[in-house]
C-alpha cells in the first residue's frame, strides 16, 4: 500500500515537472524591416508576427486584417481621378492602374482589371481571389498576394471589355502619382 502511494506521489511530481516546461513562454515581439522600393516585387511573406495594428489605422486595419468594408461613398479615392498606381496599404504592392478605374456608381472605388492582368491571366497581378460565402451568395474576395490584406470583392457586372468589376475599399489603397519617387523620369 505504501510503495503504492509513493508511486503515485512520484508520477503526480512528474507530470507537474513536464507541465511546468511546456507552460507557454512570452514569443518576444518580432518586427520586420518593411520595404519601401516601391516596384519591387517582395518575396518576403508577411506573417502572424506582423504587428498590423501598430502599423495600421483602426480604419485601415478592420477592413484588410478583419476583412471589414468602408461606408458607401465615404473613401477618399472613390472620385480620384489622378495618372498613377494604386498600391496596397499594408505592403505597398502595385494592385490597381488608374487606367482601370471608371465610376461604378456603387460607392466604392472600381476598378476592370488588376494591374500586371495579361488577357484575363493574373498570374502576374499582385491580387488573389478567394471564395467567399459571408455576401449571402457565392461571392470572390480581392486580397493582397503579397501579405494577404483583404481589399474588397470582384463581380462579373463589369464594363466591356474584360466585364469585371473589381469593387476595392479606399482605405485599403493608397496612391502614387505617376513620375513621384522615381529617379528615372525626372
Ligand atoms: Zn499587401
Amino acid at each position: 500500500m505504501s510503495r503504492l502511494v509513493v508511486r503515485l506521489c512520484v508520477r503526480v511530481s512528474q507530470q507537474a515537472t513536464a507541465r511546468s516546461a511546456v507552460s507557454p513562454r512570452r514569443i518576444p515581439a518580432f518586427i520586420r524591416p518593411v520595404s519601401t522600393s516601391a516596384g519591387l516585387r517582395s518575396l518576403t511573406r508577411y506573417d502572424e508576427t506582423t504587428d498590423w495594428q501598430k502599423k495600421l489605422t483602426p480604419e485601415q486595419y478592420v477592413v484588410t486584417r478583419e476583412k471589414g468594408t468602408e461606408e458607401p461613398f465615404s473613401g477618399i479615392y472613390l472620385n480620384h481621378s489622378e495618372v498613377g498606381m494604386y498600391h496596397c496599404v499594408c505592403c505597398d504592392a502595385p494592385l490597381f492602374s488608374s487606367e482601370a478605374k471608371y465610376d461604378s456608381g456603387t460607392g466604392w472605388p472600381a476598378f476592370k482589371e488588376a494591374h500586371g492582368t495579361w488577357e484575363r491571366d493574373e498570374s502576374h497581378a499582385s491580387i488573389i481571389r478567394r471564395p467567399d460565402n459571408s455576401l449571402g451568395s457565392t461571392g470572390t474576395e480581392v486580397l493582397c498576394k503579397n501579405c494577404d490584406a483583404h481589399l474588397g470583392h470582384v463581380f462579373e457586372d463589369g464594363p466591356d471589355p474584360t466585364g469585371q468589376r473589381f469593387c476595392i475599399n479606399s482605405v485599403a489603397l493608397t496612391f502614387k502619382a505617376r513620375g513621384n519617387g522615381n529617379p528615372e523620369e525626372n
